[in-house]
């Protein structure tokens, strides 16, 4: 598995070396349970627990109260909408949020459609940015809650949070973010950005699988949640249960030297980034980066290569890398990514994509060797493709 390249940084992440070191002393000796607070064991786990609150909290420039350790985005996103829900709605209650959102904050707004509340899904623009004036025009009085993606996991476009967050505040309605693919990769600060519930997960920044945090506001206004789960006082109620102390320590070291090396570590993963999308360029006629040019994660390159079959793309570059497509292949008939299909692509450009997901440990030699590859697969595929030859007739004729 090591001689297959790894470029599906949004998937998942390896755990940093640094990381793991950091999760071995909970997972060894340190073993007590936080909520025994009597016993050195149980004081041992608390201090843990409370330094990696505090790194999990600068991240987002938060109050380490207001950071609720969950298992991940997926729960962080479902405790916030539902909870707020839960706290705040009344009959006719609207939420807002866009058509590129992650499954988990579609699934739960369409849950609490099921429950009465009002939702409504405004579109992006071709390169997947939501307009902040098309927030303020669907703003009404019965408006509870604004949730918008930070970055995509598909086409890594960022979203003006600031401007949304600022609507959000002179409304008075509830902000929330799902950040788990910007959190340590753009810097973020809570307070400047007007954000009062705010998403993130460990496995997406070099941390443990299994990990994630709720940010819930206290201040100006203090969130109030209703609880999806019952039966401890474990983080403030909203998730009791015993704490996954090794996979807290790691997310709280993950945290800290994400935001310690966010500023080289992007300078050179865009470098890295921009020299793969410069080699496919110099060795492709017709690919489409989507996405934003500007606006997009410096990790993201998600291309269509018109022309081939996507299936067989994806098989050929398998053998060599990991990459994703932005196609569920739920089936053996690949379905188009909802997210392409919101961008407004056809099916030459939504049915032939490829994530690319660059990240902390990757090369700029392991690049140039996916470069060729991709380069390589691309021209077999359109040299036995009608479609292709079709195209290169009819622009050599026109
Ligand atoms: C990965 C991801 C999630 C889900 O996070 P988990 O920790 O795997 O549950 C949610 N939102 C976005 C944008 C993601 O990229």
């Amino acid at each position: 598995m090591n001689e297959i390249l790894y470029l599906d940084h949004h998937a998942t992440t390896p755990v940093d070396p640094r990381v793991f070191e950091a999760m071995r002393p909970a997972l060894t000796g340190e073993y007590g349970n936080p909520s025994s607070a009597g016993h050195a064991f149980g004081r041992a786990a608390q201090k843990q627990v409370a330094d990696a609150r505090a790194r999990v909290a600068r991240l987002i420039g938060a109050d380490p109260q207001e950071v609720i350790f969950t298992s991940g985005a997926t729960e962080s996103n479902n405790v916030a909408l539902l909870g707020a829900a839960g706290h705040y709605a009344q009959p006719g209650s609207h939420i807002l949020t866009e058509a590129t959102e992650h499954k988990s904050v579609l699934s739960a707004v369409r849950h609490l459609e099921g429950k009465g509340l009002c939702a409504q899904i405004l579109p992006v623009d071709p390169q997947g940015l939501l307009d902040p004036a098309a927030v303020r025009a669907a703003v009404t009085d019965r408006t509870l809650l604004i949730s918008v993606l930070f970055a995509n996991n598909e086409i890594g476009t960022i979203q003006p949070i600031k401007e949304i967050g600022r609507i959000a505040k002179e409304h008075g309605v509830l902000f929330h973010v799902d950040a788990a693919q910007a959190a340590g990769k753009v810097p973020i600060d809570v307070n400047g950005l007007g954000i009062d519930l705010l998403s993130f997960s460990a496995h997406k920044m070099y941390g443990p699988k299994g990990i994630g945090a709720l940010y819930v506001r206290r201040k100006g206004p203090r969130v109030a949640l209703e609880p999806l789960f019952h039966g401890g006082a474990q983080e403030s109620g909203l998730r009791p249960g015993t704490l996954n102390v090794p996979a807290i320590a790691g997310f709280g070291k993950a945290c800290e030297i994400a935001l310690a090396e966010m500023e080289d570590e992007t300078r050179r993963v865009r470098a890295l980034r921009d020299r793969l999308e410069a080699r496919i360029r110099e060795g492709l006629t017709e690919v489409y980066v989507n996405g934003h040019p500007v606006e997009r994660l410096a990790n993201n390159l998600n291309m269509s290569f018109p022309y081939v079959d996507g299936g067989s793309l994806l098989a050929g570059l398998w053998q060599t890398m990991a990459v994703s497509s932005g196609s569920a292949c739920s089936s053996d008939i690949p379905e188009a990514s909802y997210v392409l299909k919101a961008l407004g692509l056809g099916p030459e450009r939504s049915g032939t994509s490829v994530r690319f997901g660059l990240g902390r440990f990757n090369t700029a030699g392991e690049i140039d060797a996916a470069a060729d590859r991709v380069i390589s697969v691309v021209t077999e595929l359109r040299a036995a493709s009608p479609l292709f030859q079709a195209w290169k007739s009819g622009r050599l004729a026109g």
